[in-house]
């Protein structure tokens, strides 16, 4: 008989980040998001940093779903913006999730901070993800890929900034570099790596 995937569930309603997180544990679990769970409430993105914000999506989401749930809280921070967006990536053009009004924005402030190459326009992706279960966190883990911004948009792939981010070593945008290549070695792929690695390790244990 074939054996059933465990479940994972991510308190996300942003789809692309379920997108990759499944593509990410493909055969190693089964992912659903909050669009399985209508009743999960919506949570207010009030902290100052990932690892606040992660927790509160984590903690409300699994008091209404059984199981261990895991919160992805993620954004840029350019080097020459003082770190910003930051945590107030999703909202920097000023209507939230709107990522053309997001990648213009950025744009702009790139070209009034009158700075274009490489070296002056370091960036990088950060990622908190949280596990909870019945209300309390259980772990929380990292993951960062440091790159640069160029001010214009290149690429179809992915999602958000992806198509003015340059991961280091590379000449493509995230939103050039197939799926995989991304998930590879971005923030998220890093961090999910380490919370599968601590959840095989309590399986194990159990
Ligand atoms: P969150 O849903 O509050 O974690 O907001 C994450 C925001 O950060 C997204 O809406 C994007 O603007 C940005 N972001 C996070 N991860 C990525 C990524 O992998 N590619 C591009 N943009 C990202």
């Amino acid at each position: 008989m074939k054996e059933q995937l465990p479940l994972l569930v991510v308190a996300t309603r942003n789809s692309h980040k379920t997108d990759e997180i499944r593509s990410m544990l493909e055969g190693v679990y089964i992912v659903r998001d909050l669009s399985t769970y209508p009743e999960a409430p919506l949570v207010e993105e009030t902290g100052t940093t990932f690892s606040e914000n992660a927790a509160l999506k984590a903690v409300s989401a699994s008091q209404c779903i059984p199981g261990i749930v895991l919160a992805d809280d993620s954004g840029l921070e350019v080097d020459a913006l003082g770190g910003r967006p930051g945590v107030w990536s999703s909202r920097f053009g000023g209507e939230e999730g709107n990522h053309s009004k997001n990648n213009e924005r950025m744009i702009l402030e790139l070209k009034q901070a009158g700075i274009s190459t490489p070296d002056q326009t370091k960036a990088r992706f950060r990622c908190v993800m949280v596990l909870a279960q019945k209300g309390k966190i259980l772990a929380e883990f990292s993951g960062v890929v440091e790159g640069h911004m160029i001010l214009e948009k290149r690429g179809q792939e992915g999602f958000g900034y992806d198509p003015l981010f340059v991961p280091e070593g590379f000449d493509q945008t995230f939103a050039e570099l197939p799926g995989s290549v991304k998930n590879s070695m971005s923030h998220r792929g890093r961090a999910l790596q380490k919370a599968i690695d601590w959840l095989q390790a309590k399986e194990r244990q159990i």
